[in-house]
């Protein structure tokens, strides 16, 4: 059982998720539980940091950030005790969980559960701190912003969970964001795949990095709120091999109605950089990425065309907004590394993707995709598709418009009533 911040804001909230973990003890389950630090504080940590000096030492970064989920492991720890639950929390070290030594954005690379799988043999709870681990080098060491999600599904790799329940503030996954698209509904299931697309596409209820893991390891793992009553029913009718409310993330087989589309995501301010007439010959997209790449910008769509006399064509991709400047300035400044007649770009766009296993096996999703943004008159920049997703680059101002006119069209809408 995993618990994120809001979980564990204060000492309501975790007496709170504290009942949903009694609940899975007197059910007789054996119970790790991993959580993040309470709401706000890594913001605070991180703040710190910054103030003691812009230029701070990534090892003492992580011994300071990483506090925070020793508090709430701690705080959790003894609420559960108070219940007569027999607790005691572990720090990252202590488990041991291994990581590279990249600090601030280090890897799982091992994980040592045979003191932890002792103590759950002898039914206690042993709460783990999320997003942090120990390097090599014996020092503390941070997963990067939202890592308790992958700590979590690490560890219940490690001990071989039968689940791995993902507590937060939301109900589980929806079609698309409720606050744009009021009709949005749960999902009872999504493929790993489909969650991989969701959370890199906006959808913040996991961290992509645990979803990769989940389906690597396959860890079932289940988005659930513990703003739910605890003592409530905990089956879902419709839902009967998984039997408990949320929804479960799992592998493609497991689904048996799918799909064609299973949600819609957007993505704001994506900014639309085009170079114009570069030479069209082998090597000069590589000098083009090239140039981001040591920049250490991120693209995400990217489009050539082709060329009408063979020899010049325009190239055009997108990176995020706060990353504009940047790219611009590594483009044009490229050193010779190749030519161009001009450059030009814009903030302001959106991405708005829709995602389905189902359209490996369907034909004309993209097509009925472009007609829904037709009907409401919304102008397509760009592009790209996978095999179980299709984005589109739009204007900005439409986003909202457009995710709830493709929700309703593939049928996603709840029904009133
Ligand atoms: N407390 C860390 C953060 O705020 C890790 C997490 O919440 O997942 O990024
Ligand atoms: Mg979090």
């Amino acid at each position: 059982m995993k618990f994120g911040g809001t979980s564990l804001a204060d000492m309501e909230r975790i007496r709170h998720s504290a009942r949903h973990i009694k609940r899975e003890v007197d059910a007789g389950h054996q119970v790790a539980v991993v959580v993040s630090a309470m709401a706000g504080t890594t913001n605070q940590l991180v703040k710190w940091c910054e103030e003691a000096s812009p230029m701070h030492d990534a090892r003492e970064y992580d011994a300071v950030v990483s506090t925070g989920e020793q508090v709430s492991a701690g705080l959790l720890a003894i609420i559960l005790q108070g219940m007569d639950i027999s607790a005691r929390s572990f720090s990252g070290w202590q488990v041991p969980i291994k990581t590279s030594d990249v600090h601030g954005a280090a890897r799982i690379e091992d994980i040592d559960a045979s003191d932890l799988n002792i103590r759950l043999n002898e039914n206690q709870v042993c709460v783990v701190t999320g997003f942090q681990g120990i390097s090599p080098n014996n020092r503390v060491t941070t997963l990067g912003r939202g890592g308790s999600d992958t700590s979590a599904v690490a560890l219940a790799a490690a001990v071989k969970a039968d689940r791995c329940d993902i507590y937060t503030d939301v109900d589980g996954v929806y079609t698309a964001d409720p606050r744009i698209a009021p009709k949005a509904q749960r999902l009872e299931r999504i493929s790993f795949e489909e969650m991989l697309e969701m959370a890199s596409l906006g959808a913040k209820v996991l961290q992509t990095r645990s979803v990769e893991l989940a389906m690597a390891h396959g860890v079932r793992l289940a988005v659930r709120s513990s703003f739910a009553d605890p003592d409530g029913p905990q089956s879902d009718s419709k839902n009967t091999n998984f039997g408990v409310p949320g929804t479960l993330v799992c592998d493609e087989d497991e689904i048996v109605e799918k799909q064609i589309v299973s949600g819609v995501t957007l993505v704001k301010a994506e900014a639309k950089i085009t170079i114009r007439s570069v030479k069209d010959k082998p090597g000069v997209a590589a000098a083009v990425f090239g140039a981001l790449a040591k920049e250490q910008i991120v693209v995400d769509m990217i489009v050539q065309n082709i060329s009408d006399d063979g020899r010049q064509t325009d190239i055009t991709f997108t990176v995020p907004d706060s990353e504009y400047d940047k790219a611009m300035a590594a483009v044009s400044n490229n050193e010779g590394r190749f030519e161009y007649e001009s450059i030009k770009g814009a903030k302001g766009s959106a991405k708005i993707s829709v995602i389905g296993v189902g359209m490996r096996s369907h034909a004309g999703v993209a097509s009925s995709m472009f007609n829904a943004l037709a009907e409401k008159g919304i102008n397509i920049q760009l592009i790209t598709t996978s095999e179980i997703k299709t984005s589109v680059l739009i204007e900005e101002e439409y986003a909202e418009l457009a995710v709830r006119a493709l929700h309703t069209y593939y049928g996603l809408d709840k029904k009133e009533g």
